[in-house]
Order: C-alpha cells, then sequence, then structure tokens
C-alpha cells in the first residue's frame, strides 16, 4: 500500500487508545489506580493516560505467569501448536499494520514510512521467522557406550519478563517476546514509560491469535517501579533487558539482591564508522549520513563517531551536510518524511546538552546544532555534526542518542581501529575500504558484535546482534534466539 496523507488522516480518525494493562488476559487498571501521561512528541499533547503498574500488579502477573507455565498451558503444547498460534500472530500484525504504524508515529515521533514499511513491516517477519523456526530445532544425543543414552536437551526457562526501550516499541517488543514464547515460556512485557501502546496493542493480539491469557501480559509503568519489580522478583527467572548500559548494570545488581535470575542485556553504543580513502566514497556518505540520523540518531547501533581518512575528511564532512538536507526534521505524519522527531523533553534536552557540552569542550561545529520547530511544540533537533572531534571528548565517548556526528581524523590503518576500539562499548562498528587485506583485518581487529563492512546497520532475523564490552550479554537473532530463553538439560540413561 502507498501511503498518503488522506489514508493516515483517516486512521488517525479511527484509532482508539488501548491504555491499560493486561494481566491474566483481561484489560486491567493499575492496582493503585495510578496513571501516567503519554505524550505525543509531535506537538508535546497528551494523546492518553496510561496504567502505571508498579510491584502489586508484578506480583500479580507473575504468580499468574508462574501457575500457566506449571499447568504447562503453553509451554507443553507441542511445538507446532505454538508455531500456529504465532503464525496467526503475525497474520493478526499485518491485518493492524496500519494502525499500528500510526500508533507508534505518534506515541514516539519516527516518520511513518519508517513505522509502517520498517519496524511493522519487520516485526511481522520476525513474528514469522521465530514462529517457523520453533518446530526445526533438535535436541543432541551424546556419543556414548552402546549400554548408556546421554541426552542434552532444552526446556522453556519459565517466567520472563522482557522490559524493552522506546526507539523500535514495537519492533523490539516483538523480537525480545517471540522467541521466548515460542520456546514456551510465560512472558511479561514492560513497555517504555515513553511510548507504552503499540506494546499493549501487541498483547491484545497475542492473546486474540490464542496464547494463553496467563502466556503473555504486558505491564505499562515506570522503570522504578514496574522495571525494578521484575527484576528484583524471586519468581522471574529471565530479564531480558534492552535499554541504556546504566540500567544494564541495575539490572545485573537486581538479580544478584534478588534469585540470581538469568540477565541478558542489549545495551548502548557509541559504534565506529572507519572510512578509508579507498573506498566507494559517495555511497559511505550517503550511508553514513543514513546510519547517525535516521530514527533523529535513536538507533544503539547508530556509527556516531566518522573515524575519516583525514585524505578525504573535509569531502566526507561536505557530502554529508549535502546530503543532510534530506534528514531535515519535519512532521513525522507527513509520508515524505524522512527525520521525525526526538522521543520526548527530556531526552530533547539531553541531545542539546551534549551540543552544548561539544561547543565548550573545543569541537568544530560544521552543521545544526539547534531545536527546530519549537512552535509546533513538538521535539526536534536538526541533523549536527561536528568536525575535530577528539576521541576523548565527552561527546565521542558517551551515547547521545541524537542526530548528532562527530568527526574524528586518523592518517593510517592502525591508528584507525585503536580509535575504533578505544570505548566502553561494543556494539557495532563498521569499515568502508575496497582492500580486501583492509577489510579482513579489520574485521578480527574491531571489537564489537556487529562489523559492516562497505555498509551501515544492515541485518535482520537471521544473524545475531548484541554487544561487547557494556554493550550488553548474550546475543538476539538467529536461532541463537532460543538460547537466551531456554535451560539445557543433560539427561543421562544406563540401559539394563
Ligand atoms: P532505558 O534504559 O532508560 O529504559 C529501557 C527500559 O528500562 C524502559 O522500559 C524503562 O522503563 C526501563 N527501566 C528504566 N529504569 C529501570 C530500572 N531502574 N529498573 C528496571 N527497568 C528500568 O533506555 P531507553 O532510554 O528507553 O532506550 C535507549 C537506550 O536503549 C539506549 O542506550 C540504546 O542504545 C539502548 N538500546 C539498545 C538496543 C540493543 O539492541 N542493544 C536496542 C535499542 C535500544
Amino acid at each position: 500500500m502507498e501511503l498518503t496523507t488522506d489514508i493516515i488522516q483517516q486512521q488517525i480518525t479511527k484509532l482508539t487508545y488501548d491504555n491499560q494493562a493486561i494481566i491474566n488476559g483481561k484489560k486491567t487498571a493499575a492496582a493503585s489506580g495510578e496513571t501516567f501521561e503519554t505524550i505525543s512528541p509531535i506537538d508535546g499533547k497528551v494523546l492518553t493516560k496510561v496504567a502505571s503498574c508498579d510491584q502489586v500488579d508484578v506480583d500479580k502477573a507473575v504468580k499468574i505467569a508462574r501457575d500457566t507455565f506449571q499447568k504447562g498451558t503453553w509451554a507443553q503444547q507441542s511445538p507446532q501448536e505454538r508455531k500456529k498460534v504465532l503464525l496467526k500472530l503475525a497474520d493478526l500484525i499485518a491485518q493492524h499494520h496500519l494502525e499500528l504504524a500510526v500508533l507508534e508515529t505518534l506515541d514516539m515521533g519516527k516518520p511513518i514510512n519508517d513505522s509502517f514499511n520498517g519496524d511493522i513491516a519487520g516485526a511481522v517477519e520476525t513474528v514469522r521467522y521465530y514462529a517457523e523456526a520453533i518446530d526445526k530445532i533438535y535436541d543432541d544425543i551424546a556419543p556414548t557406550e552402546s549400554n548408556i543414552l546421554g541426552m542434552i536437551t532444552r526446556e522453556p526457562c519459565g517466567v520472563v519478563a522482557c522490559i524493552v526501550p522506546w526507539n523500535f516499541p514495537f519492533y523490539l517488543a516483538c523480537s525480545r517476546v517471540v522467541p521466548a514464547l515460542a520456546m514456551g515460556n510465560s512472558v511479561i512485557v514492560k513497555p517504555a514509560e515513553q511510548s507504552p501502546l503499540t506494546a499493549i496493542k501487541f498483547g491484545e493480539l497475542a492473546l486474540a491469535a490464542g496464547v494463553p491469557a496467563g502466556a503473555i501480559q504486558v505491564l505499562p509503568g515506570f522503570g522504578e517501579t514496574a522495571g525494578q519489580a521484575l527484576g528484583m522478583h524471586m519468581d522471574v527467572d529471565v530479564v531480558s533487558f534492552t535499554g541504556s548500559t546504566e540500567v544494564g548494570k541495575l539490572l545485573l545488581h537486581y538479580s544478584s539482591q534478588s534469585n540470581m535470575k538469568r540477565v541478558w542485556l542489549e545495551c548502548g553504543g557509541k559504534s565506529p564508522n572507519i572510512v578509508m580513502a579507498d573506498c566507494n566514497i559517495e555511497k559511505a556518505i550517503e550511508q553514513s549520513a543514513y546510519g547517525v540520523f535516521k530514527n533523529s540518531g535513536q538507533i544503539c547501533c547508530a556509527p556516531t563517531r566518522l573515524i575519516a581518512d583525514r585524505k578525504i575528511k573535509d569531502q566526507l564532512i561536505e557530502g554529508i551536510i549535502g546530503v543532510s538536507k534530506h534528514y531535515q526534521p519535519s512532521d513525522p505524519l507527513n509520508p515524505t518524511t524522512k527525520m521525525g522527531t526526538i522521543v520526548d523533553k527530556n531526552q530533547l534536552d539531553k541531545v542539546l546538552s551534549y551540543i552544548e557540552k561539544g561547543r565548550k569542550e573545543g569541537a568544530q561545529l560544521a552543521l545544526g546544532g539547534e531545536r527546530k520547530h519549537a512552535d509546533s511544540g513538538g521535539y526536534y533537533v536538526e541533523p549536527t555534526v561536528f568536525d575535530k572531534v577528539k576521541n576523548n571528548m565527552v561527546i565521542a565517548q558517551e551515547e547521545i542518542f541524537g542526530p548528532v556526528l562527530s568527526v574524528i581524523s586518523f592518517d593510517d590503518f592502525d591508528t584507525a581501529i585503536k580509535i575504533a576500539n578505544d570505548t566502553s562499548y561494543g556494539l557495532a562498528a563498521g569499515i568502508w575500504t575496497n582492500d580486501l587485506n583492509k577489510a579482513h583485518k579489520a574485521a578480527r581487529a574491531l571489537r564489537a558484535g556487529v562489523v559492516s563492512i562497505n555498509s551501515v546497520s544492515r541485518g535482520n532475523d537471521t544473524v545475531t546482534f548484541g554487544g561487547y564490552k557494556q554493550s550488553g550479554i548474550g546475543r538476539l537473532g538467529s536461532l541463537r534466539s532460543f538460547d537466551i530463553y531456554s535451560e539445557v538439560k543433560t539427561t543421562w540413561i544406563e540401559l539394563q
């Protein structure tokens, strides 16, 4: 379907905002009766008030999840049965494609074209991938003497909490929750307080597809209340967390203070993008700009440090400034918009304060740096490029999560790799070169979970995603997603 303004506006008039928690298959207010406002970053206006869950709701949901797991209502269905239900979920998401895309854009400000053709379309594929995979996983039989049978089998872990962020709210909920469900776990989702609406819809669609009430529950609420209660809970077996490194560390602490639950972390990044003089410069310019300005720079693996061969550095900056014209922030509901808003006022202030820090540290502002369209009430920042950045500056070391590029120069390959790895993060890294040897050497030397050669931010469910160093623990993506949501058991039988 081709998106037009008319189609989008018609959908907006039909929208209803589901704003309650989903506990035991029912739409439910928080036990406390508390709510929080979810504000559209497009104009700063309140969309609706959403149930604000806390410890009491978490206790209730975890008990229901555990009971469901023990009864085996979902966990003991055959993989083929779970597959059928999850394929139906994919179909239902596809049927609600436009509604979900519009909801996502209103709630977090990404361009409708990205929500529609990227996030929601991608989520359908993701749900299908894990649904299709689950009846194709085999366990192992060990090589033994003939009177022994040694089996290594996988089992679901039990109660899994998925705590997700706001930058790809629906897509990330699907890619974290669905492999956990496919394995047979009972899942509780805690969406980010900035963008809870599509995750609530996800819960409704999962129930409609046939996931049992206790196997999928959604608890909107704040990190310090609902999130912490899940992290500290004695009966949650696994937390799958996607969000900042700072909060990821808290989840490790909660685990150590409670039941040693498994904690899988997909955290922040400050990804290097090395551009050698021998590459396809035009393509490097276009992709480097896309990588850092897409989703207003609110992407964990965004290539925010452009490590440029000094010989072509000025050419690169000039090119990126040229391409940035296509990324001028404007109304996310317009189907031609390529860059929308920052998610909320707090994040807007954070991005602007980093830009200020960059100026004070002595980096040279080559482009942008300002808030735009403040009169709309929305949170827009223009594409921003800093030249003459040193890798020890705050803007080169800390994750800004906005459309801000730091350009750092190098004179030789070894120095480029050294600068690239000189960070506490290790989520993604890239190199542009036509020299096969340099490409392979860099791929081995770069300390990151995903390395891109002559591309930026590629990837889909067929490959893994996750971080070295403080970018996370564990890998999602591909069939390995099932590893983090399963316990592995050895059964040893002596044949009589
Ligand atoms: P965040 O860490 O502030 O919040 C993420 C989630 O954690 C939210 O649901 C939030 O409510 C919850 N939370 C906050 N405090 C908590 C606490 N004390 N206990 C338990 N839960 C708590 O992150 P964010 O601002 O929503 O998202 C941006 C961050 O997410 C960036 O750092 C980005 O790099 C990262 N991210 C990583 C990936 C990845 O795959 N590696 C993907 C997307 C985003």
